[in-house]
């Protein structure tokens, strides 16, 4: 389809896999894309996700909704951005996820979640200690109060979606501007941004899409644009390469080992590594240490027992974008009409939807209310501090 803004010049600040999404969309329908770094593209929070794709941990039915219709547009999706239309080129890999309870105490916990997503229709369902161990043989589960298996959740790599995507912005003859950062915005007197202020020098745009991450707050601060984050550190680790281990079910959710810590999750990388985090997909983690990720190393051992002697690579701590109260925020903004804000947490999942509905809305200008209607960035304009605490996401710690 061809844009109505074919050769108008869009400037994308952000090479996450947000930003990579949203200028190869736009790219595609014709337009002139200016993708910009301050670093280099993928290094951001993109870089330390665990990336799961699931629709299981989101709540409401509307938010749980718009992450299954990602979910079921990842393989095209990867097939248009990979290598040959071979979706494994950018790591994406079905399979599913098992979850399980070794505490009695946490049954009722899972049965409820898993009754819950029945009713909305999602393909997850309980299963017994013996299937647990058939579904994933590598896996030492111990004893299981309550199992759950998700077969249609997957993983994906990242880096290989934003370089697959950056590879075509460049067949197309986009510029990619790295280790450039968007400084400020000249603005008209109707608000509109005209140009950006980089440290590289000025660039005349015609419209702005803002996918810089934790950076979005500040940077839409300097256009006079609300936009609240919390602060959301996650650890996820890795190790050493390993031959396939998880060789039919991709993700795995293990629990606590009874000693007060948190439950752990792994999955295994397209090069063999393990990724290992723990607690659940929005937990609050800072420790990076070579112990911590040892103690995880060890813990994720006594599941899978084919780590052998694999050795614990720590990550530095990884800051989620996390829109303060835990929803995307997609849209232009009321105070600069041609500047579209794009955060969100859960990015890796969203990204095939939300890029889809950003390029639409910003080249057909048909807002997709019906789907981003709950998710605009105007939702804080008018709060005080106050009510935008008390609207906060439970994880929240600190106004952004
Ligand atoms: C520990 C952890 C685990 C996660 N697990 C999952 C998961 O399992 N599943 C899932 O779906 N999601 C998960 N997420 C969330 C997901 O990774 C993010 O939502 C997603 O990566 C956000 O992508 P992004 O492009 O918006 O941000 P980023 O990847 O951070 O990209 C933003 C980019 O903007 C650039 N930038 C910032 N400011 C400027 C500026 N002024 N000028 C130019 N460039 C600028 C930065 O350099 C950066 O490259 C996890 C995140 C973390 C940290």
């Amino acid at each position: 389809m061809v844009c109505p803004e074919q050769n108008r010049k869009i400037a994308v600040i952000g090479a996450g896999i947000m930003g990579a999404t949203i200028a190869w969309r736009l790219a595609r329908r014709g337009v002139s894309v200016v993708l910009t770094d301050k670093g280099q593209p993928g290094h951001g929070a993109s870089s330390h996700s665990f990336a799961w794709i699931n629709a299981g941990a989101k709540e409401p039915a509307a938010y749980h909704n718009l992450n299954r219709r990602s979910l079921d547009m990842w393989t095209r999706f990867a097939q248009a951005v990979g290598d040959d239309g071979d979706p494994a080129t950018v790591g994406l890999r079905w399979g599913g996820k098992v979850s399980w309870e070794a505490d009695p105490a946490n049954v009722e916990r899972l049965v409820a979640r898993v009754r819950q997503l029945q009713a909305w229709g999602y393909p997850t369902r309980l299963v017994d200690a013996g299937e647990l161990r058939r579904l994933e043989p590598a896996l030492e589960v111990g004893p299981v109060a309550a199992a759950e298996y998700s077969p249609n959740e997957g993983q994906v790599e990242p880096q290989l979606v934003v370089d697959g995507c950056l590879r075509r912005l460049g067949a197309m003859g986009c510029e990619i501007l790295t280790g450039t950062e968007v400084l400020g915005f000249e603005r008209g007197g109707d608000g509109r941004v005209r140009s950006l202020n980089t440290s590289a020098g000025s660039r005349d745009v015609d419209g702005v899409v803002m996918a810089a991450g934790t950076d979005t707050t500040r940077l839409a601060s300097l256009a006079g644009i609300r936009v609240p984050q919390a602060e959301s550190p996650g650890v996820v680790i890795r190790t050493t390469p390993l031959p396939p281990l998880l060789n039919n079910v991709p993700v795995v959710y293990a629990p606590a080992l009874g000693d007060g810590r948190r439950e752990i999750h792994i999955r295994q990388c397209a090069d063999g590594r393990l990724m290992i985090g723990e607690g659940d997909q929005e937990s609050l983690a800072e420790d990076d240490s070579q112990a911590h990720a040892d103690d995880l190393l060890a813990r994720a051992r006594s599941y899978l027992p084919g780590i052998g002697d694999a050795q614990a690579i720590p990550v530095p701590v990884g800051w989620r974008p996390m829109p303060l109260d835990g929803y995307p925020v997609m849209g232009f903004a009321a105070e600069s009409p041609n500047l579209y804000v794009a955060l969100t947490h859960s990015g890796v999942t969203l990204a095939p939807v939300l890029s889809q509905l950003a390029a639409q809305e910003i080249c057909e200008e048909t807002p997709a209310d019906a789907v981003l209607g709950p998710y605009r960035p105007q939702r804080f304009a008018g709060l005080t501090a106050e009510q935008i605490a008390t609207a906060a996401h439970p994880r929240a710690v600190k106004l952004g």
